[in-house]
């Protein structure tokens, strides 16, 4: 039976950890925290994933959470106007199928649960060099799928690939009850304030219950970049009504009742998106696989990282199983990352280019979405596979081309 050791129990390493345990695989994930410490600590993400995600974790048998998730059912686009009160652009589209924002806290726990029920190991510790050393003795693979965490660095940042070498926004996370519902169906309200950041909400489930997660992405330096100030829950809490206040009064007017879920549903923090290399080689010469994060950390703006996460593990799965009793050698591995980065290759170009100032055939795109039929499902739809954007979202030409074709329709 091949031994399998996944360093960090989160989206990626827990989904492939579960999918290799199905298969027969000898599994072993160390994780830093306990389900119960990953409970009772800080909101970690705001983790909406869309339709083809959702479905590589139920064909693992692993979303236990259809029922009691609120339902995300489109996605809104708004563009405040640069005078005045209104909206310069606002439109909404339905999702062909649902997305669901299922709190990390509530799922890592179950799924570590799962991987110990399945008759995984788990050793609670945080793993330094050494232990990854003793690892790659013991097992036929080990796979480093620690997310930000430092142990990460072992991976050498892809310059090639990586845009940008600091953070590109001032992130903060607010969980809630008592927010008024959108009108007609539920969706990611995504609203771009040009200059100042971005705003996007949705429902979500919780520790305690139905909730809606507020993510703000500010500026470096801007009005938004105020998180620093923000001392105790109170004040984050506080903070976020003020900016919705001064800058998106319709989603000001939704949070009239707002409360924060608990004293840990707040987070803010800031990181540079980084493409990392996919082979890790130790001291000895060892080498181990990168998965996730720790090789392909994207900025949260287009909400992709969980499911790129859950991708990742899909594509895995598949290559490690294809790989039979062939060693998991150098080429496996670059060959396994290439397979994954064939798709994340376009999410990342996708998130990096939502990063910059929007050129004006982008706003143009935007504003035609209000009018054009099909135009705004479309990009709604390309939340669940952004490959779709391309070349039409990111060309001039090709956004013109696609723009006439709509409308001579
Ligand atoms: C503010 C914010 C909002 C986001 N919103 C969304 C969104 O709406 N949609 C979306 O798809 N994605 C979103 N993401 C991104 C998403 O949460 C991550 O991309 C995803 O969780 C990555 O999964 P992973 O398995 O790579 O890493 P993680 O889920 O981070 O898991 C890594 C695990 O490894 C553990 N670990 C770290 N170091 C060690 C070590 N040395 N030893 C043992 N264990 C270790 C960690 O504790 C953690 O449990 C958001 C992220 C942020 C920060």
């Amino acid at each position: 039976m091949k031994k399998i050791t996944i360093i960090g129990g989160g989206q990626s390493g827990l989904q492939l950890a579960i999918g290799l345990l199905q298969n027969g695989y000898e599994v072993t994930v160390i994780q830093d925290r306990t389900g119960e410490e990953i409970a009772a600590g800080r909101v970690l993400s705001s983790q909406c994933q869309f339709d083809a995600a959702l479905n590589t974790e139920r064909r693992l048998g692993l979303s236990f959470w259809e029922d009691s998730c609120p339902p995300v059912e489109g996605i809104s686009f708004t563009v405040p106007a640069p005078d005045g009160p209104g909206k310069a652009i606002g439109w909404a589209a339905r999702l062909d199928a649902r997305a669901m924002s299922v709190d990390q806290r509530v799922k890592m726990p179950r799924w570590l649960a799962e991987f110990e029920t399945l008759g995984g190991k788990l050793v609670i510790a945080s793993a330094d060099i050494a232990m990854l050393e003793a690892e790659a003795r013991k097992s036929d693979l080990v796979i480093v799928a620690s997310g930000k965490g430092e142990i990460g660095k072992l991976f050498e940042r892809d310059a090639e690939k990586s845009m940008f070498d600091a953070p590109q926004r001032a992130l903060a996370l607010t969980y809630v009850h008592g927010m008024t519902p959108r009108p007609d169906y539920s969706a990611v309200s995504f609203n771009l304030i040009p200059g100042v950041g971005e705003y996007f909400v949705f429902p979500a489930l919780t520790t305690t219950g139905p909730c809606e997660i507020m993510v703000f992405e500010g500026h470096p330096g801007g009005p938004m970049d105020c998180w620093k100030d923000a001392k105790t829950a109170a004040d984050h809490l506080a903070m976020s009504k003020d900016i919705l206040n001064t800058f998106l009064p319709w989603e000001a007017e939704r949070c009239r009742n707002i409360e924060l879920t608990d004293e840990n549903g707040r987070l803010a923090g800031r990181f540079a998106p980084t493409v990392r290399k996919p082979i890790g080689v130790l001291p000895s010469g060892a080498k181990v696989l990168g998965l996730g994060d720790t090789v392909c950390l994207n900025d949260p703006i287009t909400g992709q990282g969980a499911n790129n996460a859950a991708k990742a593990a899909d594509i895995y799965l598949d290559a490690i199983l294809a790989q039979g009793d062939k060693p998991f050698d150098a080429t496996f591995m670059q060959g396994a990352f290439d397979r994954y980065w064939a798709y994340a290759e376009w999410v990342v170009r996708w998130t990096n280019m939502m990063l910059l100032p929007p050129p004006p055939f982008v706003l143009d795109i935007m504003g035609a979405a209000q009018v054009l039929p099909g135009l705004a499902p479309r990009i709604a739809n390309g939340f669940d596979d952004p490959r779709d954007f391309f070349p039409w979202f990111a060309e001039e030409a090709a956004a013109k081309a696609y723009m006439s074709e709509l409308e001579a329709a």
